[in-house]
């Protein structure tokens, strides 16, 4: 499991509770737990892309899955979860991870425009936790994931990135993954 060499973190409690000032994770969240069940793009684009990069132990994240949706049945959640969501089966199931910043949240979505976070940006204190996560994701996974023809073309547009940018992207990154104060 190369790529998870660094996921451990907890599952952030704003998946049991929908306290986050992130709009679609909190309506993801509280429509996954007042029914049950959730489209296919909010519990994989938004709810397993934030865990994610966000570097959630995968173990915790087919938990909150199976215990959450009415559908979830574990022959069928785990190689959704585990494989395509979180990619922790050594890219067995997706041939790269199904991550994204949020742009395509935006594009797929209207939580962005209602949200207290900007998409456009990504070093500021209201930058959308979601775009410091992202590239902060490639730049740890950088040896493995860079050889991945399907992600070339987002290891060109993040080396383009003016290194001084990149050092504070990770530190935001950090700062959001080890406080989970979003
Ligand atoms: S700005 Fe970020 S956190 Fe807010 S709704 Fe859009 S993607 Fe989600």
């Amino acid at each position: 499991m190369f790529i998870l060499i660094n996921h451990n973190q907890e599952l952030p409690d704003f998946y049991w509770n929908a306290h986050t000032n992130m709009n679609c994770i909190k309506h993801a969240v509280q429509n996954s737990l007042d029914n049950a069940y959730a489209h296919h793009i909010q519990r994989l684009m938004v709810l397993g892309n934030y865990a994610l990069l966000s570097m959630v132990n995968p173990s915790q994240v087919d938990a909150w899955y199976l215990g959450v949706y009415i559908d979830a049945i574990e022959w069928v959640q785990l190689p959704n979860t585990r494989g395509m969501s979180q990619y922790a089966d050594s890219g067995l199931i997706a041939t790269k991870p199904y991550i994204s910043s949020a742009s395509y949240i935006n594009k797929m979505s209207n939580y962005c425009t209602s949200c207290t976070y900007n998409h456009k940006t990504r070093i500021e204190s209201d930058s959308c936790p979601f775009n410091s996560l992202y590239w902060n994701f490639l730049e740890i996974h950088r040896e493995k994931l860079a050889k991945n023809r399907r992600m070339k073309m987002m290891y060109s547009i993040l080396n383009k990135i003016p290194i001084e940018e990149r050092e504070k992207i990770k530190k935001r990154a950090m700062h959001i993954i080890t406080t989970q104060d979003v």
